[in-house]
């Protein structure tokens, strides 16, 4: 689909429009399910969708972008709706952080000491400190990026520590669902949350975990960001 294609193409807009309100009250229902009183932050995940898309989303009252790919997000930044928040949550290259360092407001995928330190070099160039979030391989998983549960302590406290990054919360993807599996590993990651927060006190305050298969569930466990992509935009071809 192309991006003109997209904008005369009503039915294309009525079905984000309706992705939109469904997951709206879909992430309601689960908050009063759970019994929580605070609120949850919707993201959306523009990886693969023109950006006429995206600002439609803005449009409806979406106020937050996810980003994953560095080359694609310099394409589209300068066309979006100047009402949106950008974070970056894709695996980050320590050569790309200068490229993202002046247009994001928070990194959710930080996953080693050494990502940090660039990340905090480039803020302080620019005189600013960067939000960051510490990306949890809850799962263990060899294949995927993120700090081990047991390292997270001590990559905290190293986060702390940078003049250029404040340390906000957690980012998680966990393994493929099995019989309820998602479950556990979110409860997982609300401790390790929570154990941060009794740690370091109100200033961790996002964990970022849900997607568009499993919101709901992250929701009921705790979280309060779901980045959710082709559940509000349709599938990625
Ligand atoms: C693509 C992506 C999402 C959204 O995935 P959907 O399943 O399409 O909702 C969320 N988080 C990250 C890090 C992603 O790369």
């Amino acid at each position: 689909m192309t991006e003109k294609s997209f904008c005369s193409d009503p039915e294309a807009l009525a079905q984000v429009k309706e992705n939109y309100l469904r997951i709206s009250e879909n992430i309601c229902n689960a908050i009063v399910k759970s019994g929580r009183n605070d609120e949850v932050r919707l993201m959306a995940v523009t990886k693969t969708v023109p950006y006429e898309k995206v600002n439609y989303a803005a449009e409806l009252g979406i106020n937050l972008l996810g980003e994953n790919r560095v080359q694609e997000f310099l394409g589209k930044y300068e066309y979006y709706s100047k009402k949106c928040e950008i974070h970056f949550i894709g695996g980050l290259q320590n050569n790309k952080v200068k490229y993202i360092i002046d247009k994001v407001s928070m990194i959710h995928s930080v996953d080693s000491k050494k990502l940090a330190d660039e990340i905090s070099r480039r803020a302080v160039a620019v005189g600013r400190v960067m939000d960051i979030l510490i990306e949890v391989n809850i799962g263990k998983e060899e294949t995927k990026g993120g700090i081990l549960p047991e390292e997270v302590s001590e990559i905290s406290d190293y986060c702390r520590e940078l003049s250029g990054v404040n340390l906000r919360g957690f980012m998680t993807i966990p393994p493929p669902d099995t019989n309820g599996s998602s479950r556990r590993y979110f409860e997982q990651m609300k401790q390790i949350y929570d154990d941060c927060r009794l740690k370091y006190g109100k200033g961790i305050d996002t964990l970022s975990m849900g997607m568009s298969d499993d919101y709901e569930q992250a929701v009921m466990s705790g979280s309060n960001l779901v980045r959710i992509g082709s559940a509000l935009f349709g599938s990625r071809k």
